[in-house]
């Protein structure tokens, strides 16, 4: 079962014994619990979407491992086309969902560890390769969705992890034993963590020699013993919930749930330790991760700027502001209309959140849906500079399109 379908995903988290909070209450199901199911529907949009003949090609590949055809979350970078095709897979989930997809953070950290185990067997003489090779296969088989653990509490910034006041504030090795290692911590803001099948623990930063305990790299189970998630919180989480004006995005969620992640003593087996106490190597890996990474950022937030920016040009009142043939577009800096749309008055806003509702697939029966649309009607029609009567400034103008 190369590729998991939405289903299989959603019925292969239930079997997995997540131990989760939410507000300071342990959550019996994550995936039936109301502030993590959007995020759980958009991550099953990635699954869905790589059954669909005209999305093949982008969201799947051939694993160079096993020939087999893969989803790209689990496929190791081969050439150019690969990277390219990986920032057209983000843009096109970003237009579907409007949020984060969650991912990409695992799919970076399988690419930063497949280069990094190799070069400390080629430097060390280890054999982390070939361990983590057969792990790749299994997540490629099973069609895993993996979360990436690399940011530490870190406490204080200025010191390093072997001179903090607490030893926690790094995720650290804490036991050895023959057949695997013990480790103790937390990692924080874990976009997807808490709807994952495991997690990708990596070190986040560069190490000196005397740190190895710090220098572990293993892949984690989300419902091992001993893991336990906190999920984040975010400013308007009551009032999502309350269904009120800040609903954000109902179906597919507001960013990728992110969540502290605490090890409390969770043994790792030799054959999920990809690196252990090699500290030189932690610089490259990180770099690795954030090279890889960085580049994402150019697909999703253009797909989620997509949605916005072609809602609100489809559903604009004026037939003067929509594009003409040939691209030209009838302006009238004179007509204040004009210039309150160039600032991106609340009008134009409202008319981008109704049809982004719509362009996200939110059903016209769904009751979250009548909220959206109630938050969008909450914003006045004009905007703060016009209400007092004046013209709006330029300075306003600034600050209300940032
Ligand atoms: C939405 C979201 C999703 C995320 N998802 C993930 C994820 O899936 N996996 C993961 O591992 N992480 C994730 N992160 C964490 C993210 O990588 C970190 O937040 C980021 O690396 C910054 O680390 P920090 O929060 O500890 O900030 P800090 O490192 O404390 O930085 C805060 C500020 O202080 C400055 N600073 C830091 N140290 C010093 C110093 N010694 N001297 C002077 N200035 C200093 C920094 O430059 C920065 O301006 C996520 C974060 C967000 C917001």
């Amino acid at each position: 079962m190369a590729l998991k379908t939405p289903e299989q995903y959603v019925d292969s988290l239930r079997q997995l014994n997540i131990c989760a909070y939410v507000g300071g209450e342990r959550v019996a199901s994550v995936v039936d619990h109301p502030a993590i199911a959007p995020h759980i529907n958009t991550v099953a949009k990635t699954y869905e979407l790589a059954h669909q003949a005209e999305h093949r090609e982008v969201m799947t590949a051939i694993s160079h491992l096993s020939g087999e055809r893969v989803h790209r979350y689990t496929h190791i970078f081969q050439n150019t086309d690969d990277l390219v095709k990986k920032i057209q897979m983000l843009r096109l989930l970003g237009q579907t969902t409007g949020t984060c997809f969650q991912r990409c953070v695992g799919l970076d950290a399988l690419n930063a560890l497949y280069a990094t185990s190799f070069e400390i067997d080629q430097g060390e003489g280890t054999g982390y390769h070939k361990r983590f090779c057969d792990y790749l296969l299994r997540v490629q088989r099973d069609d895993l969705m993996l979360a990436g653990a690399m940011t530490d509490p870190k406490g204080h910034r200025a010191k390093k992890p072997s001179e903090q006041a607490d030893p926690d504030q790094f995720v650290h090795v804490v036991e050895r034993r023959p057949d695997g290692v013990v480790i103790r911590g937390a990692k924080l803001h874990n976009t997807g963590g808490i709807n994952s099948h495991e997690i990708l623990v990596l070190p986040g930063t560069g190490l000196a020699a005397g740190e190895k305990d710090y220098a572990i790299a293993c892949a984690v189970p989300a419902g091992a013993p001993g893991v336990i998630f906190i999920f984040g919180r975010q400013s308007n989480d009551t009032r999502k919930l309350e269904g009120g004006c800040d609903i954000g995005n109902p179906r597919f969620g507001v960013v990728g749930g992110e969540a502290m992640v605490v090890f409390e003593n969770v043994f790792v087996p030799n054959e999920h330790i990809f690196m252990n106490g090699e500290t030189k190597y932690c610089a490259g890996l990180v770099t690795y991760f954030a090279t890889w990474h960085r580049a994402n950022y150019g697909g999703c937030k253009g797909g989620n700027a997509d949605v916005l920016i072609g809602a609100t040009a489809k559903d604009d009142p004026h037939p003067r502001h929509r594009p003409q043939r040939g691209g030209a577009r009838q302006t009238d800096r004179d007509d204040p209309h004009e210039r309150d749309d160039l600032c991106l008055g609340n009008r134009r806003r409202r008319h981008g959140l109704q049809a982004a509702v719509r362009l996200i697939h939110v059903r016209s029966d769904d009751v979250q849906h009548g909220q959206a649309e109630h938050h969008a009607q909450c914003l006045p029609d004009q905007p703060p500079g016009a209400r007092s009567g004046g013209r709006v400034s330029r300075h306003h103008a600034r600050s209300e399109g940032a």
